[in-house]
């Protein structure tokens, strides 16, 4: 049986709101709130939800590039969020990021070899000769020519900048990268291409990812299993398909209606969603989804409900949805 390679419990990220004459902190923008859930190694989560709620945020917690306000992450058995910083500093090597914008996420004044042998000199991995040829590997294992080491950022398109960021993210040999919308400031052209490199690197190394995007069909290619996220919190967890062929929560229901079906003959009704998403920094009382849910009775004004597991490994956080 696979096993995670790494286990969030209750993970939150708060960012406190400060005002009045003292600064004092008044309230807080809860961007991530009480989120759990686990990967397995060499399996791909997709993380779905529309902007602003909270899914880039919880990618950045996770590897402490935001401090936590709560929870715990495990990676391999370690607790990431309570491991002295320079313990953690060996166990970031093996956790990684690739950036949603491959644009400004690359230092234009350094070349493409420093950028991705930069990291092999922090950790004193390697250096000289010996640093050029993994940077020279790594370039042409993400579909980039050897020399291309020393040409600068602005020399590249989109798409070969990303194949840069990629492996930049790699060069440390990681076992769990996040993939913060790296798809999404491509050409739709080039995102497919992006999709599959990333697919193909997953299997040479045996990569576990969390796959971060709002465009749910590459999510359907990539991933094992979706969550999907709103308001900072999780509202339905499953297998792809299960996902993807029998959505439970409204929120899920509604974004997938959005989603173009090749099929002519497919009669798809789309579900158009109430307003914007309310404040982080206020969100409603009982179900946070209930001033745009269709289906929102009395209760859900009142009483938040539980991320229950309605189906073996189907996770949904709504009142109306029953055990199968
Ligand atoms: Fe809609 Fe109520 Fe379910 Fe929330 S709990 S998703 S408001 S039906």
């Amino acid at each position: 049986m696979t096993k995670p390679i790494v286990e969030m419990e209750n993970v939150k990220k708060y960012f406190p709101i400060r005002g009045g004459v003292f600064s004092r902190v008044v309230g807080n923008i809860k961007a991530v709130d009480d989120v759990s859930f686990s990967i397995n190694k060499g399996e791909t989560l997709g993380l779905v939800g529309e902007s602003g709620c909270g899914k880039s945020t919880l990618g950045r917690t996770i590897l402490r590039l935001l401090e936590p306000s709560g929870g715990q992450v495990f990676f391999k058995g370690n607790n990431i969020f309570e491991t002295e910083k320079h313990e953690f500093q060996k166990l970031r090597r093996e956790l990684q990021i690739i950036f949603q914008d491959p644009y400004s996420s690359l230092n234009p004044r350094l070349n493409v070899g420093e950028i991705i042998g930069e990291s092999l000199e922090i950790h004193k991995i390697s250096s000289g000769k010996e640093k050029q040829k993994r940077v020279e590997y790594m370039l042409e294992v993400c579909g980039l020519a050897p020399h291309h080491h020393r040409r600068y950022p602005h020399e590249f398109s989109g798409g070969q900048r990303q194949r840069v960021g990629i492996a930049r993210a790699l060069t440390l040999n990681p076992d769990f990268v996040v993939a913060d919308e790296p798809i999404s400031s491509l050409d739709v052209s080039i995102q497919a291409q992006i999709v599959n490199l990333m697919e193909d690197l997953q299997e040479k190394f045996g990569l576990t990812y969390l796959f971060i995007s709002h465009d749910l069909s590459m999510v359907r290619h990539i991933s094992d299993n979706v969550a999907v996220m709103y308001l900072g919190k999780i509202v339905e967890i499953c297998g792809k398909s299960e996902l993807y062929d029998n959505p439970l929560h409204p929120y899920t229901q509604a974004l997938l209606s959005a989603v173009p079906v090749m099929d002519p003959d497919a009669k798809s009704q789309r579900i158009i969603l109430k307003g914007d998403v309310p404040s982080p920094a206020n969100p409603p009382e009982g179900c946070n989804f209930n001033p745009r849910c269709r289906y929102a009775e009395k209760r859900c004004r009142l009483e938040e409900p539980e991320l229950r597991e309605i189906d073996s490994g189907h996770l949904v956080s709504c009142h109306l949805v029953e055990k199968g």
